[in-house]
């Protein structure tokens, strides 16, 4: 006999007839001999239309009022789903958030879950009842006790949080999709459903991945080792497993982390080459990586910054042992790539040892400003200087100097609240991501973000804390960061230019907030461009694996796509390309991956 947390989404909820089909399904698993705990968001779009009435009368309503509103939606569908299992003659009792014990911070609309007090469930589990518990709410923990909610989406994280506390022996997310799909099926007909996928993945997938299960739900599965399932409300096929690694023991107590970053990677045996004024038109990182793959050879980070004339700079990193090698292929390969009319200094290769990466690691870091910034202003506080700046998803990397590598590990453990001897730091070789089988699982794309860059921003430490400090404060999130290669000497000050994505919605508010300190901060030109699409190929199987960003550039090569920005993680690479461009170049990365299924997937529109 097994204990279940099943979490039925808005849409599997939608009705009084869909109820009554997610009651028959309780009923089933209960009739195989398990014991269920069922997690419900509010029906179809509730949330949506309490959202709307709320904003009918204030533009500004009280975050409090809001979680007292918008906790309503799951009470409905609690109610009617015990109701409904009770007609099926199966004892069914509904909870609040606040019954079940789900305690969390009062922070109002975004709360996160602190501990959750196992005793009342286990206690009618032991009666035989289902237990349909409202997702998405919870009780603070201070002696108010006020109804909080988690955030929009956060019923997943509900679900996923109850069955590490109640140590379920699965978690079944029920969806309207039959599962986590290579790419998005609406803009690649012939998108495949993966069998499975791991918790690494699903969340640098995040863009993806999130309207499927909510990536904080994903972090909690992967620090408890929930065994976790996402599949279709309407058939009986298997779904996806989301596979974690085995957990180290872990206490229940501050079950969802409060902090945003959950560890410090470091790698200290790395080189950089830099390829200097390399034309910026299509092909050329495909024919320098695909070089690079030629040679077998490993690269790990990639960066290309934006445009400058018609030139980029190209930078990557690789392992100390096999620098020299890469350092030739480089070197031969660069005046290939010249324009036909190179000027004096055209394409020069720059190589740089002794070199470190050191990353912040953490889903927390989704849709929290600052995150960033404070790893910059940390640094900038030890007096590290840094080189190179790559992000993904859920990991900023900075290459520093490698002598700078333990004063950086120390400063950011203690800004991020990490216990240097526990497991929250990882050297290399032990970082959690890495694997064999296919070096790409899925595609994703991103339509909302714009890109901004700065011209000439002076090259000393604490210019970028500076900077994603400024948007921080004003509450604005920054996606993909990368700083060039090149440096122009201006009134004796070395510069160099940063770039970075942002939400579109955002873009205008981050110019104003730049251009306001661009004189002061001796800042050139501030550059915006919302026509942008920013595609990302994410696998744990790239790692280690020659000649994947290699094929990834080819395939939008081929379509004469030029790529405007590059940045990678150890299990992903994104490329800026420019908007119009999207639908082709999703479909070409897809493709060249050998990512199409045969079977037609049906998603609701
Ligand atoms: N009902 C909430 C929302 O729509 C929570 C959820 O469904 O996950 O965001
Ligand atoms: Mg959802």
């Amino acid at each position: 006999m097994a204990l279940i947390v099943q979490k039925y989404g808005g849409t599997s909820v939608g009705s009084v007839e869909r109820i009554a089909s997610v009651a028959e399904r309780v009923l089933k698993t209960v009739k195989a001999g398990n014991s269920v705990v069922v997690v419900v968001s509010a029906m179809g779009k509730t949330t949506d239309s309490l959202v709307k009435l709320a904003n009918q009368i204030s533009t500004n309503p009280s975050r409090r009022e809001m979680d007292m509103l918008l906790s309503t939606g799951e009470q409905v569908t609690i109610a009617l789903l015990s109701m409904a299992l009770q007609e099926l003659g199966q004892p069914a009792i509904s909870l609040t958030g606040a019954q079940v014990g789900i305690v969390t911070e009062a922070e109002h609309t975004r709360a996160r879950i602190l501990h959750i007090q196992p005793e009342r469930v286990e206690r009618h589990l032991k009666d035989g009842k289902v237990i349909v518990v409202a997702g998405f709410q919870g009780i603070s923990s201070t002696s108010e006790l006020e109804i909080t909610t988690l955030g929009r989406g956060g019923s997943d994280t509900s679900a996923v949080a109850i069955a590490a506390a109640l140590k379920a022996n699965y978690c079944e997310i029920y969806t309207d999709v039959p599962g986590i799909l290579t790419t998005d099926p609406r803009l690649v007909p012939d998108a495949q459903l993966m069998a499975e996928i791991t918790c690494d993945e699903m969340l640098e997938l995040a863009s993806l991945g999130a309207k499927v299960l909510h990536p904080r739900a994903v972090e909690i599965a992967r620090n408890y080792g929930v065994e976790l399932v996402v599949r279709s409300s309407w058939t009986d096929e298997p779904g996806t497993r989301v596979i974690s690694p085995t957990p180290q023991p872990r206490s229940l107590n501050d079950l969802e982390i409060a902090r945003p970053v959950d560890g410090v990677e470091f790698d200290t045996d790395q080189a950089r080459v830099a390829l200097l004024r390399v034309p910026d038109r299509p092909g050329v990182a495909a024919r320098l990586f695909g070089e690079i793959a030629r040679q077998n050879l490993d690269v790990d980070l990639i960066i290309q910054s934006i445009h400058e004339g018609n030139t980029n700079d190209i930078a990557f990193t690789v392992a100390t042992p096999i620098l020299k090698r890469a350092e030739a292929v480089a070197t031969a390969i660069a005046p290939v790539l010249r324009t036909a009319n190179p000027s004096p200094g055209e394409a020069e290769v720059m190589v740089q040892q002794q070199i470190a990466k050191i990353s912040i690691v953490g889903a927390g870091m989704i849709g929290r400003p600052g995150v960033a910034a404070q790893m910059f202003a940390t640094l900038s506080d030890a007096g590290v200087n840094i080189l190179m700046i790559s992000t993904s998803e859920v990991k900023v990397s900075c290459v520093i100097d490698a002598t700078d590598g333990d004063r950086a590990i120390e400063a950011l453990c203690q800004a991020f609240e990490i216990r240097e001897q526990g497991s929250g730091v990882r050297g290399q070789g032990e970082q959690r991501s890495g694997g064999a089988g296919e070096p790409v699982r899925g595609v994703a794309l991103d339509l909302n973000q714009a890109r901004l860059a700065i011209r000439q921003v002076p090259d000393h430490p604490g210019m970028a804390a500076k900077l994603f400090g400024l948007l921080a404060e004003h509450n604005i999130s920054v996606d993909m960061i990368i700083q060039s290669q090149r440096c122009h000497v201006i009134d004796g000050v070395p510069t160099r230019d940063i770039a970075f994505t942002v939400a579109q919605i955002d873009a205008e508010a981050a110019q104003k907030t730049l251009e306001q300190a661009a004189v002061e901060l001796k800042w050139g030109e501030i550059i915006v461009d919302s026509a942008i699409a920013k595609v990302s190929i994410v696998g744990a199987g790239m790692v280690g694996q020659p000649g994947v960003a290699a094929k990834m550039f080819a395939a939008l090569a081929q379509h004469q796509i030029n790529i405007q920005m590059i940045a990678t993680s150890e299990i992903k690479i994104s490329a800026v390309v420019a908007q119009d461009q999207w639908v082709t170049a999703l479909q070409a990365i897809h493709a060249a991956f050998e990512l199409a299924g045969s079977d037609k997937i049906e998603v609701p529109a």
